[in-house]
């Protein structure tokens, strides 16, 4: 945008500062060619890196064929992935959207259309949790907590409680033979990333089981990997009924997907729900690629170790710092809780060379592609001691 233009973008993101033309592996380029080390990777999409040549060959080599002929015909990428997924997961069947909301509204409406179909005709209720977030559509926003998120939307979808995370009390309070789905993301994301107890889990599947309640999981950010298993709940060791992808599905290609095991796996007949882009061969050639590589539990293993060293760094350099309160996470999904804003924090960062995040007010949130090297670890350490230890202007990245 030229200095002085009045943009004409509706204004639902923060103003940005910069934008970038390019990207290669873990790093960014700006116009000026300057170069960024990326711990955010697109909000926890660029699972691989910027432009991974697998995928991009995928990409390509579709684009040439076949974009775009609908779900009237077969998609043999489709099946293949399906395949792939419930081969990988708890799963028996998949379906594919563009968007995490739109997973999630997926998972909303086959709840109840199950128990419908059921006769159990009273069974509307959903129960999730407050600091979970699931997205933007009004099912997705139905079932947020975070306040900015829902005022002046309302009337919201009826039907919905929300529990303490972490606290099995709270949802016992709550379900009852009219619950039809408890919905919790297995480490919240814009929540601050705080992972579950692994027996609050547990506690949760075995509550859902005596209710009758199917259980899911959004696996959005936390899943394809990003903690250290292919999937969330492997970790957990919890097998739920629903899971929601998007975020790294396709690599940097809208994509979104839900698995699901029977008999909650076939609610849906045809004419009952669908999207008209959702699993196009474009995305689909894209997602093949990425799961080749992140669903290998060896790849999973070297997230696990990279992650472990990367928070053991953090604490060995942060620390000590009076600002720094925590340092948290699982696998390559970090949380740095400080005792005051973060926002400051993740702008010097980037006048640094570093691209971090900051969410739940005061937590740096880290999501580095999953592909990043030890020594791209010590380069974001060391620019996050020079800005929390609260002094210093010179780049050490690059
Ligand atoms: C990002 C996210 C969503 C929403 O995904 P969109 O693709 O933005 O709709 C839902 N749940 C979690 C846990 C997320 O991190």
């Amino acid at each position: 945008m030229a200095e002085g233009e009045r943009s004409c973008l509706m204004r639902t993101y923060r103003e940005p500062e910069i934008g970038f033309v390019r990207g290669r592996g873990a790093y960014l380029y700006d116009e000026a060619g300057r170069r960024y080390l990326d711990f955010i990777a697109g909000l926890g999409v660029n699972i691989l890196g910027h432009c991974p040549p697998a995928v991009v060959r995928a990409v390509c080599r579709q684009a040439g064929r076949l974009l775009h002929a609908s779900n009237l015909y077969r998609i043999d990428a489709q099946e293949r992935l399906a395949r792939i997924l419930c081969g990988a997961s708890f799963a028996d069947r998949a379906f594919f959207c563009n968007s995490g909301a739109e997973a999630i509204d997926t998972i909303l409406k086959a709840a109840r259309l199950h128990f419908y179909r059921r006769g159990e005709r009273q069974r509307r209720g959903i129960i999730c949790f407050e600091g979970g977030f699931h997205g933007r559509t009004y099912g997705a926003t139905s079932v947020t907590h975070r306040r900015t998120a829902r005022e002046g939307f309302g009337p919201l979808l009826p039907g919905i409680r929300f529990a303490k995370f972490n606290d099995l009390a709270s949802v016992e309070s709550l379900i009852s033979s009219r619950t039809c789905l408890v919905l919790v993301e297995p480490v919240l994301g814009e929540g601050g990333v705080i992972p579950a107890r692994r027996q609050f889990l547990r506690d949760l599947r075995q509550l859902c089981d005596r209710h009758g309640a199917l259980l899911a999981f959004d696996e959005i950010q936390c899943g394809l990997s990003r903690i250290g298993t292919p999937f969330a709940y492997q970790h957990y060791g919890v097998v739920p009924d629903f899971l929601a992808l998007a975020k790294g599905l396709a690599g940097g290609l809208p994509m979104g997907a839900v698995l699901a095991r029977e008999p909650a796996a076939s609610a849906f007949q045809p004419g009952t729900h669908g999207s008209t882009f959702g699993g196009n061969p474009l995305s689909c050639a894209a997602a093949l690629a990425v799961c080749q590589r992140v669903l290998v539990p060896k790849f999973a293993q070297r997230v696990r170790t990279l992650g472990e060293y990367l928070r053991q760094r953090l604490r060995e350099r942060l620390g000590g710092l009076p600002r720094v309160r925590e340092i948290r996470g699982m696998g390559l999904m970090v949380g740095i809780e400080l005792s005051e804003d973060g926002q400051p924090c993740v702008e010097q960062c980037r006048r640094l060379g570093l691209l971090i995040h900051c969410t739940a007010g005061c937590v740096l949130r880290l999501l580095p592609p999953l592909i990043v090297t030890r020594a791209q670890i010590e380069n974001a350490v060391d620019v996050l001691q020079t800005v929390l230890s609260g002094h210093g202007t010179k780049s050490p990245v690059g």
